[in-house]
């Protein structure tokens, strides 16, 4: 099946004109795109209709809040498109388009007209993988690489074949939400997927669905034709607000991912992105639907960690008291601080690790000066 782009929000009939109207002037600053598939799972006669939420512009997007690149991914910037965080993986950005825009994407910026941080040449960052034997997992994300042609993106998978020390290749992809016939109708895709799949070497699809009523009989089709290639199929999403934050619609996606066999991997806390202040959901919240979630399903559905993508790296949320927030390193960007274990004054207001204040001599506070994480100097020395 052919979807249809849909690239204009004031082709949205199913919006009153003078709505459509604010609309536009958003999708100005942070673009719109959906397609005939996706924007048929809508309950247009609901105004908060979860899928809505997901592609439709929200005049609030407008408001001051946020940065455009909250994890401040240019740090760790080493070559055009090329990202390398922690030491055994490298992120490849190959391309700037998604299948649709998700309204609360940390990666806008990719989006907006004049940035050129993605590259279709990716000769630089074979040879900084090709460099560097500790790189053992490459992430192709961007955009969306499923976008690109089956042609181009074999390309990219055979060269990162011949270089012996990538075992794991992941794409990053949303495609299997917004499109399943990307991969239901390509054989060339699930063939070139099947012969670089390979026992000693998989394929991982880090999928991206956000609520249960994504997982339609075509998308559950297109994630088993995925598995049947010998791929590996996990899923992660961040918590937004008024499309997932309610322990039961997250606790049946994770227990249908699992079922399908794609579970979920990571549940991240949304990052302070611009435009992102209708979608966030503060930390303390976040925990607790996320705990609530797990308690109705089983072993296999609740593996995810609820987490931070953080400049520093990938902060879990452990535990939230009447008085404190626990907090460890899952992935440190500095070796130092892998592990680390942090204990922080309980805020209900806090979105993010930067809003956090730790508490004197319990977890971080006791480090000695050159054992503060990162970043957190201002924080310990407070
Ligand atoms: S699919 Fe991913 S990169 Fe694309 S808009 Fe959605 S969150 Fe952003």
């Amino acid at each position: 099946m052919k979807v249809k782009y849909v690239r204009d929000v004031s082709k949205l009939e199913q919006i009153p004109p003078e709505a459509r109207e604010v609309m536009e002037k958003v999708a100005e600053r942070y673009v719109f795109r959906a397609n005939d598939y996706y924007l048929g799972l809508i309950d247009w006669t609901d105004p908060n209709d979860p899928i809505r939420r997901l592609v439709v512009p929200d005049e609030r997007e407008l408001s001051d809040w946020g940065d455009l690149d909250a994890s401040n991914e240019e740090a760790v910037t080493v070559a055009k498109g090329v990202q390398h965080k922690y030491p055994h993986t490298v992120l490849l950005l190959v391309n700037e388009i998604c299948g649709a825009y998700c309204r609360y994407c940390f990666r806008k910026r990719l989006f907006i007209d004049g940035n050129d941080e993605t590259t279709l040449d990716i000769s630089d960052g074979l040879e900084y993988i090709r460099s560097d034997t500790q790189i053992t997992n490459v992430l192709l994300t961007g955009g969306d690489p499923l976008i690109m042609s089956t042609g181009r993106l074999m390309t990219i998978i055979e060269k990162l074949r011949e270089i012996d020390h990538v075992k794991i290749i992941r794409i990053g992809t949303k495609m299997p939400a917004f499109n399943p016939w990307r991969i239901l109708d390509d054989e060339k895709l699930l063939e070139g997927l099947s012969t670089h799949s390979t026992p000693d070497k998989r394929i991982y699809v880090m999928a991206h669905f956000d609520h249960p009523r994504e997982l339609t009989e075509a998308a559950i089709a297109g994630i088993d034709a995925l598995i049947r290639a010998g791929v590996v199929v996990v899923n992660q999403c961040p918590m937004i607000r008024g499309i997932n934050d309610d322990p039961e619609v997250l606790a049946e996606m994770f227990r249908t991912l699992a079922v399908i066999g794609a579970p979920q991997y990571y549940l991240f806390q949304g990052r302070p992105t611009a435009g992102n202040e209708p979608y966030e959901v503060p930390i303390v919240e976040g925990y607790h639907i996320f705990e609530d979630a797990k308690r109705r399903v089983s072993g296999l559905a609740k593996r995810a960690r609820f987490a931070m993508s953080h400049e520093t790296g990938k902060v879990e949320i452990v535990g939230v008291d009447d008085s404190y927030m626990y907090l460890r390193y899952h992935r440190a960007k500095n070796p130092r601080d892998e592990g680390r274990f942090m204990v922080f004054h309980r805020d209900d207001e806090a979105y993010w690790l930067n809003q956090l204040t730790p508490v004197e001599n319990m977890g971080m506070g006791r480090l000695d000066p050159d054992q503060i994480p990162v970043g957190y100097e201002e924080f310990v020395e407070a």
